[in-house]
C-alpha cells in the first residue's frame, strides 16, 4: 500500500473533562533529525520501521507534523517535589495521543521536549541531546532487565540550540507508555477539582490499567491497593539491580507501576546503600536506601487523595487506607528477600537466609565491591577480579554459602541457572553512557549503537562482554546527575 506507517490512536485521555489538560501543539523545530530508532518497539506498537525512519518520520519526531488520528494536549498534574507539594503539568511534553497496538494495548505517544507548554512557568519547554539520549539508553535497558518502564521509541536532534549554562543541541525523545497517569494526577484531581473529576479520574485509571477489579463493590480501595502492590514490586525490582531512580517525587511515580522519569538516574557501582547521584539530592531524600519509604511515603500521598471515594466517613476512609497501605512494605520485603535469595542461588527458604544474604552486603560495603560484578563473578564461580573475594571473612561467607547450597535438593546446574537469570551481566554504567554521549554530541553513533547492543541482552553468560563489565577508574570527583537539562 502508500505511506501507511500504521497510526492507529484512539485518544481516551482527551475524552476526559477539560480541567485535566490543555489542548497543545508542538512547537515547529528547525531540522527534526533521526539520531536514534527503536525499530523492534516501533513493530509492536504496529508502525512501519521503515517509512518512520524518512522525513516524515522525522517531522513527526520533531512535532512539525501531527500524525493521523493524533489529539495533542499537555496534562495537568500536581506533586510533592523533595516533598513540597506544588501544580505542575507537562511543562516540556506533549501528548499526541494513544496507539492501539497489534495486540490491542493502549500506548500513550509523548514528544518530550516538545516547546512551551500552558504548564511551563519559567522554561523553555525544551531538552537537550545528551538527557534525551540518556533516558532512551536507560528506559530501554530497564525494559531489557525485565523492569516496568516508559520506553524511547525515537531521539530527534531539533537544529536548535537549547540554552542551559552553555548552548546544546536540543532534542525531542518520542516516550511510550501504558499512560502517563502519576499519583500527581490524583493529587491535582483531589487538590484542585470536584470531587465528581477525581472519581471520573479513578474510574478512568481502573478501566485503563486495572480492568480486574472494575465491577468491585470496594473498588477505589482495591485501586489503591493494585497500584501499592505494584510500586511495591517495581521498587524492589530496582533494589536488586542497583537502580537509583533519583527523583522520586510523586509526580514522577506512575499508576500503572511503569518507572518514570530518567533525568537523574543511574545505576550503582560500589556497594552502598547512601549513594545519591543527583546534584540537587542535597540531603540524600532518593538515596538507593530510602527507595523503598519514599515509595510508601509517596502511596500515602496517593492514599489521602483518594480518601474521598474509599468512604464518605473520613474516619472509616483513613482506616481503610491505613491497612491497605500496611501491605507494601510486607510485599516489598518479600519481593527483595525472594530476589535476593535467587541471586545467590537458594531455591527454598531457610530461616538464617536474610542473615546470609546481609553477611554478604556487609562484606561488599566494608570492601568497596562493585555491586553488580560481585554477583556476577558469584554466578560463574569466577572469584578473582574483586579484592573482596581474597578477603579471610569472605572466604568464611563463601564457605557457609556453599553448605547452604549443598542443603538444597537442586543441583549446582540448576543453582547457576536461577543465579543467571537473577543476575545481570551487563547495565548501563555511567561511564559508558557517558562517552556514548559525548561521542553521539560528536556526532558518532557508533558509541551508543554498540552499548545499546550489549544493554539489550543483560542476562547473557554466554558471549563476554567483559568491555561493558569494567568498572570506571578511580576518581576523586564522585558521578553526578541533573534533572531538567
Ligand atoms: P521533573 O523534575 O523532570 O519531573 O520535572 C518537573 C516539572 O518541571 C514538570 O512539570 C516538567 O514538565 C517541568 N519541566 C522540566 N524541564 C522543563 C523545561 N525545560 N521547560 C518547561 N518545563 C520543564
Ligand atoms: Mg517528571
Ligand atoms: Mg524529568
Amino acid at each position: 500500500a502508500e505511506n501507511n506507517i500504521g497510526w492507529k490512536f484512539d485518544n481516551s485521555y482527551a475524552r476526559l473533562p477539560e480541567s485535566f489538560f490543555k489542548p497543545t501543539k508542538p512547537t515547529p523545530v528547525s531540522s527534526p533529525k533521526l539520531v536514534v530508532l527503536n525499530k523492534s518497539l516501533a513493530e509492536s506498537l504496529g508502525l512501519n520501521p521503515e517509512l518512520l525512519n524518512s522525513k516524515e518520520g522525522e517531522a513527526i519526531f520533531g512535532g512539525n507534523q501531527l500524525p493521523e488520528g493524533a489529539e495533542s494536549l499537555a496534562q495537568a498534574y500536581a506533586g510533592h517535589q523533595f516533598g513540597h507539594f506544588t501544580m505542575l503539568g507537562d511543562g516540556r511534553a506533549v501528548l499526541l495521543g494513544e496507539q492501539i497496538t497489534p495486540e490491542g494495548n493502549r500506548m500513550d505517544i509523548q514528544l518530550k521536549g516538545a516547546g512551551r507548554t500552558h504548564y511551563s512557568r519559567g522554561g523553555d519547554g525544551r531538552a537537550a541531546l545528551g538527557p534525551m539520549l540518556r533516558e532512551y539508553i536507560i528506559s530501554e535497558a530497564m525494559n531489557a532487565l525485565g523492569i516496568p518502564t516508559t520506553r524511547s521509541l525515537a531521539v530527534v536532534t531539533t537544529g536548535d540550540p537549547v540554552i542551559r549554562e552553555t548552548d546544546l543541541p536540543g532534542a525531542i525523545l518520542s516516550r511510550v507508555a501504558a499512560s502517563h497517569l502519576r499519583v500527581g494526577t490524583f493529587q491535582y484531581a483531589a487538590g484542585f477539582l470536584k470531587i465528581e473529576d477525581l472519581q471520573t479520574l479513578a474510574e478512568y485509571a481502573i478501566v485503563r490499567h486495572y480492568p480486574d477489579i472494575e465491577n468491585d463493590e470496594m473498588r477505589y480501595g482495591n485501586f489503591l491497593h493494585e497500584v501499592v502492590k505494584r510500586q511495591a514490586d517495581l521498587i524492589s525490582k530496582w533494589m536488586l539491580v542497583g537502580f537509583i531512580h533519583g527523583v522520586m517525587n510523586t509526580d514522577n511515580m506512575t499508576i500503572s507501576g511503569e518507572t518514570i522519569d530518567y533525568g537523574p538516574c543511574a545505576f550503582m557501582d560500589t556497594y552502598d546503600t547512601k549513594t545519591v547521584f543527583s546534584s540537587i539530592d542535597t540531603h540524600g531524600r532518593y538515596a538507593y536506601e530510602n527507595q523503598p519509604k519514599i515509595g510508601l511515603w509517596n502511596l500515602a500521598r496517593f492514599a489521602e487523595s483518594l480518601l474521598p471515594l474509599i468512604d464518605q466517613d473520613e474516619e472509616k476512609a483513613v482506616e481503610i487506607a491505613q491497612s491497605i497501605l500496611e501491605e507494601y512494605p510486607k510485599r516489598y520485603e518479600e519481593n527483595w528477600s525472594a530476589g535476593m535469595r535467587a541471586k545467590i542461588g537458594l531455591f527454598n527458604e531457610e530461616p538464617a537466609d536474610l542473615h546470609l544474604i546481609n553477611e554478604l552486603l556487609e562484606l561488599m560495603y566494608q570492601h568497596k565491591a562493585d555491586y553488580t560484578n560481585t554477583f556476577r563473578s558469584l554466578t560463574m564461580n569466577k572469584l578473582e577480579n574483586l579484592l573482596l573475594f581474597d578477603t579471610k571473612p569472605f572466604q568464611v561467607w563463601y564457605e557457609k554459602w556453599q553448605a547452604r547450597l549443598n542443603r538444597q535438593e537442586q543441583s549446582r546446574d540448576e543453582s547457576q541457572e536461577l543465579m543467571r537469570i537473577s543476575n545481570p551481566t551487563v547495565i548501563p554504567r555511567n561511564h559508558r553512557v557517558e562517552e556514548a554521549l559525548k561521542a553521539a554530541e560528536n556526532g558518532d553513533l557508533s558509541v551508543m549503537e554498540n552499548l545499546l547492543n550489549a544493554l539489550a541482552d543483560p542476562y547473557d553468560y554466554d558471549s563476554v562482554k567483559e568491555e561493558y563489565c569494567s568498572v570506571p577508574a578511580p576518581s576523586t570527583i564522585p558521578y553526578r546527575t541533573f534533572c531538567g537539562t
